[in-house]
C-alpha cells in the first residue's frame, strides 16, 4: 500500500469519527493544508524527490487521496448541518434567535369594571359591600321580602328551584342580601350595596339573559325619606354618567318597598328631549328602588317604628349597556375579544 493510499485511510478514519465541524477543520488542516498538509507535502515534495517514471503513478495516488478526502469532509459536514436543524425542532425549545411573539396584557371585563366602578362610588359615601349565597331558601328570596306564596310578584315562571318542593333556588334578585345583611349588622346605621350574580328562567335575547348581575343597595337608619333615596340614586347617576344627567322615580309595585319606584336616567343623547335612542322618552329605564317595606324590617330584625330605610336594585349589564351604548346584552357574555377589548 503507497504512502498515499494510507494517509487517504487514516485520513477518512478521523473524519468519520469526528463530532463537529471544529474537529473536521483540524483534520482538514492535518491533511490538506496547503503547505503543512501531510497529502499536500507528499505531492509537493516527495514527488520532487522520486525519479519520472514513479511521479505519475505517486502523483495520481495523491491527487486521488486528496479528492477522497475532500468529499468525505463535504459529506460529513453536510451530515452535522442536518443533525443541527433536526435537533433545533427535538432538543432546542426556544430559538433565543428568533423574535417572539408579542405578549397581550388583558384587562378586566367591561361588567367587572362598572360593578367595580359602582363599588367605588358608593364608597365614597360610606357604603361597604356585603355579600350572600347565590343558592338561597324561600324565607329570604321571598317570604322575608314580603312575597308570600302565591304573591304576584314572586314570578314562579321565572324561578329555578333546585327541589321538588320549591324551597331552594337559584336567587332571583340580590334582595335577599338585605335581609342577610340586616341580621348580620344588627343594629342600624346600615348603608350596604350587594353585587351578585342573580339567576332568571328567562330565554336569551337581545334584553334578557338567564343569569345577570345586580346591584342592591339598602340604606337603614333614623329619619331616611325618599328624598334621601333620591340624592342617592342622583348622586350614583352623576358620578357614573356626568353631572349634567338627572334621575326620574315613576311609581311602582314591589313587594318589599312601600312606596315603590321604577327609576330612569336622562337619556345622554338628547338630555330629556326625546330621540330615537330612548324611544323619543328622553329617558332611560335604570332599575327598581322604594322605601323598605316596615314588614321587611321587622323580618330583618330593625324596629320599623324607630328606623326607616330606601332600597334600589338595578342590573349591572343595563348600567354598562347605558353606559357604553351596548345594543345587544348577550355581547356581555360572548367572550369575543372584538367586543371585550373596546373597554
Ligand atoms: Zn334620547
Amino acid at each position: 500500500m503507497s504512502d498515499a493510499t494510507k494517509l487517504r485511510d487514516s485520513a477518512l478514519a478521523a473524519i468519520a469519527k469526528a463530532r463537529d465541524d471544529t474537529e473536521l477543520e483540524a483534520i482538514e488542516v492535518e491533511y490538506l493544508g496547503r503547505r503543512d498538509g501531510k497529502i499536500s507535502r507528499q505531492l509537493l515534495s516527495g514527488i520532487a524527490q522520486l525519479d519520472p517514471s514513479q511521479r505519475a503513478t505517486l502523483g495520481q495516488e495523491a491527487n486521488e487521496a486528496k479528492r477522497a478526502v475532500e468529499a468525505a469532509l463535504a459529506a460529513r459536514r453536510s451530515e452535522h448541518q442536518a443533525s443541527r436543524l433536526a435537533d433545533i425542532g427535538e432538543t432546542e425549545e426556544i430559538d433565543i434567535t428568533f423574535p417572539g411573539p408579542s405578549l397581550e396584557r388583558g384587562h378586566a371585563h367591561v361588567l367587572s369594571q362598572v360593578r367595580k366602578e359602582l363599588e367605588v362610588i358608593f364608597a365614597r359615601i360610606g357604603y361597604t359591600v356585603e355579600e350572600g349565597p347565590e343558592i338561597e331558601n324561600d324565607w329570604y328570596n321571598f317570604e322575608a321580602l314580603n312575597l308570600p306564596k302565591g304573591h304576584a310578584s314572586r314570578d314562579v315562571q321565572e324561578t329555578f328551584f333546585l327541589d321538588a318542593n320549591e324551597e331552594i333556588v337559584l336567587r332571583t334578585h340580590t334582595s335577599p342580601v338585605q335581609i342577610r345583611a340586616m341580621e348580620r349588622i344588627g343594629t342600624p346605621p346600615i348603608y350596604i350595596i350587594a353585587p351578585g350574580r342573580v339567576y332568571r328562567r328567562d330565554n336569551l335575547d337581545a334584553t334578557h339573559l338567564p343569569y345577570f348581575m345586580q346591584l342592591e343597595g339598602l340604606a337603614v337608619d333614623e329619619g331616611l325619606t325618599v328624598g334621601d333615596l333620591k340624592g342617592t340614586l342622583l348622586y350614583m347617576v352623576q358620578s357614573l354618567f356626568g353631572r349634567e344627567r338627572s334621575v326620574r322615580m315613576r311609581p311602582h309595585h314591589f313587594g318589599y318597598t312601600e312606596p315603590s319606584y321604577e327609576f330612569d336616567t336622562m337619556c345622554g343623547r338628547c338630555m330629556g328631549k326625546g330621540c330615537r335612542s330612548c324611544g323619543g322618552q328622553g329617558w332611560l329605564e335604570t332599575g327598581g328602588c322604594g322605601m323598605v317595606h316596615p314588614q321587611v324590617l321587622r323580618n330583618g330584625g330593625i324596629d320599623p317604628d324607630r328606623y326607616s330605610g330606601y332600597a334600589w336594585g338595578f342590573g349591572i349589564e343595563r348600567m354598562a349597556l347605558l353606559k357604553y351604548d351596548v345594543e345587544d346584552l348577550r355581547l356581555f357574555y360572548e367572550n369575543d375579544l372584538r367586543f371585550n377589548r373596546q373597554f
